[in-house]
């Protein structure tokens, strides 16, 4: 659910125009568990009626406190600073001990007239070597009234869809395939469909107790893949899937039962494909130009399932890589940060 941002028209007393990313001073307001992995937490902040937002999968950065509950001036509260777009310099400019982490996360859900954003977190296990990383930690411990800074888009500038890689041009025919992480910018595309287009999506989740009541219109379908059901494996079964053994093998069962929906974006001869080391780097191969093609598909999640499933789609079925967003939202063993 998205309702449009207060906007304000430009003067021409404006010293600068708004830059397209820019921190929001923010308290909790509201933490809602919505099941035993996902948290909704409600964000409030009077510049918040300006936050900038199309919806679908817009990406945001909290910004975390410090162990002591504090956070560094990031130029939130004053203007001249906000209009000069340095945040990001200003936090590489603080000495290491004060330098929060920051983390990407996805609205929710945006609701500018009350000054409130919805996020929702994944409250994830802590990795077995590395231990909770600094999103997970503040999760364990958050409470109503706590101090953050999210750097998100500012509606005053030009381009409102800056953050956003949900680009499907024309295509009719959507595929959207992703873990719990992507589980909320799949659910608002879902929701945010318009009328004459189909969509499948696939969202692999902890346990069907993460299953969210969310409602697709017309011919679309959300197949929720749950990893507490377990799986047959070369091991024998298990009785918690791998994570994203689901997800894989349910795409590559629904790709070749849809191959007249393929049929427009399917080279000749497939493109080629760099082969990106998701253990160092990200893999982030989302098309700027807007889609061409009646197909169009949208995988998030973590790294080495999105990684399998781009190698699928684009050289083993040729799909055109224009027509793929393909993103890493998390690596197995790495933070964020890495
Ligand atoms: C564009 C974008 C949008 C995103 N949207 C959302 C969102 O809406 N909701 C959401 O919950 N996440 C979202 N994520 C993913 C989120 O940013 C990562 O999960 C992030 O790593 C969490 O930070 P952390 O501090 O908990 O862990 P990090 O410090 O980054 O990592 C510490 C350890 O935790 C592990 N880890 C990280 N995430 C997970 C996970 N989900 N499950 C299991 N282990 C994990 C890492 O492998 C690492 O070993 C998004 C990511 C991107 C890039």
């Amino acid at each position: 659910m998205l309702t449009s941002p207060v906007r304000e028209s430009p003067s021409a007393a404006d010293p600068a125009p708004w830059p397209a990313y820019r921190p929001f001073a923010v308290v909790v307001r509201r933490i809602l568990p919505l099941s035993p992995h996902l948290v909704r937490v409600t964000f409030a902040g009077d510049d918040l009626r300006h936050l900038g937002t199309t919806g679908l999968d817009q990406r945001i950065k909290l910004v975390l406190p410090l162990p002591d509950g504090t956070l560094p001036d990031l130029g939130e509260h004053d203007e001249a600073a906000l209009r000069a777009g340095d945040w990001y310099a200003r936090w590489r400019a603080l000495p290491e001990p004060a330098r929060p982490a920051f983390r990407t996360y996805t609205v929710r859900s945006a609701r500018p007239e009350r000054r409130e954003l919805d996020v929702d977190l994944v409250r994830h296990d802590p990795d077995p070597a590395a231990g909770d990383g600094p999103a997970a930690r503040w999760l364990r411990g958050a409470s109503v009234g706590d101090r953050l800074i999210i750097v998100g888009p500012d509606g005053r500038t030009a381009d409102p869809t800056i953050g956003c890689d949900w680009r499907p041009g024309a295509a009719r025919h959507l595929l959207l395939a992703g873990d719990e992480t992507a589980l909320p910018a799949i659910c608002s595309i879902i929701e945010s469909l318009p009328e004459g287009v189909t969509a499948q999506a696939f969202i692999e989740v902890p346990s069907s107790a993460d299953i969210q009541n969310v409602v697709a219109r017309g011919a679309s379908r959300i197949a929720w893949l749950a990893r507490d059901a377990g799986c047959e494996t070369s091991q024998g079964f298990e009785a918690v899937a791998p994570h994203g053994e689901l997800l894989q093998r349910a795409v590559r069962a629904w790709l070749p039962r849809h191959t007249a929906e393929l049929a427009s974006v399917v080279r000749a001869a497939p493109e080629p494909l760099d082969d990106v080391d998701v253990d160092v780097e990200l893999l982030w191969d989302s098309p700027v130009d807007p889609t061409t093609g009646d197909f169009y598909a949208w995988i998030a999640g973590e790294a080495a399932t999105v990684k399998a499933l781009r190698r699928h789609l684009v050289s083993d079925l040729g799909v055109a890589r224009s027509n793929v967003a393909f993103m890493g939202y998390w690596r197995r063993g790495r933070s964020e940060a890495q």
